[in-house]
């Protein structure tokens, strides 16, 4: 029977997928430094859910981790959103899926949404912040609060993308999915850390943004970290050292991870990054002086070959 739910604690935690299929990075675009013997040393692992070996290429997904908790609906991060006009990330331009019909299988309506989290503000966790209405972009889930971290808010502003690494990457982003929010009152912005209720707590985990975070789960005993894009691939669980192509500070995104990767280890911590296609999360232990897989969480996986259409972008527009 597919799995898109299952429950840690008091928390339910259920996936829902904006987009996973093939990407149009090899793997030596993806994670730079990153050897073909690593690729094939792992090829059980990996292929095809997270690699396809004929090609090279690697495979992505988008998707936001939903949580019924204490009464609350509390989606973390909007993958890349409808409509958006990406000029230097193309595979995000223009999409057109049906997000909200997969969130509606999943039982929530926008106005259903009490809290909104984005672990960081690239343009593929912020995407359904907002929607098109008419020429307006306006608040996706009008009824909820949404987190952002200050130090990213501010880092993002367009005044400063000059100055990021990532830069264009990132051009429109804050104008169409972040600003509108904020104009509409709904954001609360937070540094440090932030506590969501019993079960969840935000803890900083800077490196891939300066401002990323990562979303802690801790209830009845159980335990797990929504971890955003301190990981892009399945191969960083064997190579914690590989960076992806995005990070804006090499050294802390692999210090960040690292001591993610040793909490969930030493903690039995389920892992539920934003990225990663297959089963999607993932529990590790130690493994020599690095780490191994323990097993894969138990949602269905995304399809490996010809994804459902549900899960596909298709594309208008003319990007
Ligand atoms: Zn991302």
């Amino acid at each position: 029977m597919p799995t898109t739910t299952l429950k840690l604690g008091d928390v339910e935690i259920t996936r829902v997928i904006e987009f996973s299929d093939v990407s149009p990075m090899t793997t030596d675009v993806f994670f730079p430094g990153s050897e073909p013997e690593q690729w094939q040393r792992h090829a059980a692992l990996l292929d095809p859910d997270h690699w396809d070996a004929r090609t090279d290429l690697t495979r992505v997904a988008t998707q936001s981790w939903v949580l019924r908790s204490e009464g609350g609906v509390i989606v973390i991060d909007t993958g890349a959103g409808n409509g958006k006009y990406r000029p230097l990330q193309p595979i995000w331009s223009y999409l057109d899926t049906d997000y909200l019909g997969n969130l509606a299988a999943a039982g929530v309506r926008p106005e259903d949404v009490d809290l909104v989290v984005n672990t960081h503000l690239h343009d593929d966790h912020v995407g359904w912040n907002t929607r098109l209405d008419g020429r307006d972009w306006v608040p996706t889930f009008p009824n909820a609060t949404y987190l952002m971290p200050q130090t990213d808010v501010t880092y993002w502003h367009p005044d400063n993308l000059h100055r990021t690494r990532f830069g264009r990457g990132n051009q429109n982003v804050y104008e169409d999915s972040v600003q509108p929010v904020i104009d509409a009152g709904l954001v609360t912005t937070w540094e440090d850390s932030y506590v969501i209720d019993a079960h969840l707590r935000l803890e900083p985990a800077p490196g891939h943004t300066p401002g990323s975070s990562v979303v802690h789960l801790e209830s009845e005993g159980d335990r797990a970290v929504f971890a955003g894009d301190l990981l892009h691939g399945a191969i960083q669980i064997h190579e914690p050292h590989l960076n992806s192509c995005f990070e804006e500070d090499e050294d802390a995104a692999r210090a960040s991870r690292a001591r993610m990767f040793a909490y969930a280890a030493d903690h039995n911590a389920l892992v539920l990054p934003a990225h990663l296609p297959g089963h999607g999360a993932f529990e590790i232990r130690r493994e020599g002086a690095g780490f191994g897989l323990s097993r894969w969480a138990p949602f269905s996986r995304t399809a490996a070959a010809g994804a459902p259409a549900a899960v596909r972008a298709r594309r208008g527009g003319t990007a």
